[in-house]
């Protein structure tokens, strides 16, 4: 069968509102632009996290925090050209070390009861392509590491005629992909570029402290985006609460990533499609032209 351009589906599953502006946000860009359907499922409400903007962390803004998550949400949708779907979970928060979760929250659920709405939602819209985090959680939160199980196990369950039947009619992804965003050597390459211009680098302290290991997962996949990069920055911005502008991943010069750091970079960890590694699309496999399953 031949998939036409405005059948390709891309869904792309987040543990908390932010998620889908700090990891791959151009790439969701780049692919609205072209027509392509692109869903954003987030499994919390970002209820539990922290202000990150000093110039609004105040009473009134950490107690309404819930309500002004979600409209930050519905802001970056609109500018990233994504639909967006809140699957309806609790955020864990980051508790200290030897702090226990809360009773109510993500990532203590069993693995069953959480996918159920993303497989409800896989069925519904029909993705051929799922991007969501390595097993790793690609940062050290609970919420991060569930989701990556779920969805792991929703990509699989959504196509299992004898799993929640009661969840709509089966439906098999073709790929299933996990981010690498922001790698070890995306900032040493950054590092030494804005080093090399004499552009203040504040990454070094923290390559310093990154071990030089081979990374866990190769990248298969590298999309080229970074006419969409003032695009995933607005977006980002959009989550005013969790962004300090010109701070963090908002400080380095936009030039410099452009030239040196065009793409967003994906590890293929799944395919029903024949495809040639390494890929420059998420939909290799499944264009017009090409056989698909
Ligand atoms: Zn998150």
């Amino acid at each position: 069968m031949f998939i036409q351009p405005s059948a390709l589906r891309l869904l792309t599953v987040h543990a908390h509102p932010d998620d889908e502006s700090s990891k791959g946000a151009a790439t969701l860009a780049r692919y609205a632009a072209q027509e392509v359907d692109v869903m954003v499922a987030t499994f919390t409400g970002g209820e539990r996290g922290s202000v990150l903007n000093p110039a609004l962390d105040r009473p009134g803004v950490r107690a309404d925090l819930a309500r002004i998550r979600w409209q930050e949400m519905a802001a970056a949708s609109e500018i990233l050209g994504v639909r967006q779907r809140f699957l309806g979970f609790t955020d864990s928060g980051l508790p200290g070390p030897d702090e226990p979760l809360p009773e109510d929250c993500f990532a203590l659920l069993p693995t069953a009861v959480a996918a159920e709405p993303l497989i409800a939602l896989i069925r519904e819209f029909r993705p051929q392509v799922v991007v969501t985090y390595d097993e790793t959680g690609g940062y050290p939160h609970p919420d991060h590491v569930m989701t990556h199980r779920v969805t792991v196990e929703a990509f699989e369950a959504a196509a299992d005629p004898d799993r929640f039947p009661a969840a709509g009619e089966p439906w098999q992804a073709a790929k299933l992909y996990y981010h690498l965003a922001l790698s070890r050597a995306w900032f040493r390459t950054m590092h030494e570029a804005m080093t090399a211009r004499g552009v203040d680098s504040s990454m070094g302290e923290l390559l310093a402290d990154w071990p030089d290991t081979p990374p866990a997962l190769a990248t298969t996949t590298r999309i080229r985006c970074a006419e969409q990069f003032a695009v995933r920055d607005a977006a980002l911005l959009a989550h005013a609460t969790q962004i300090q502008p010109g701070a963090g991943f908002m400080a380095h010069p936009r030039d410099i990533e452009c030239e040196v750091w065009p793409t967003e970079d994906y590890h293929l960890a799944r395919s029903l499609v024949e495809t040639t590694l390494p890929e420059s699309d998420l939909f290799a496999g499944l264009r017009p032209g090409e056989e698909h399953g």
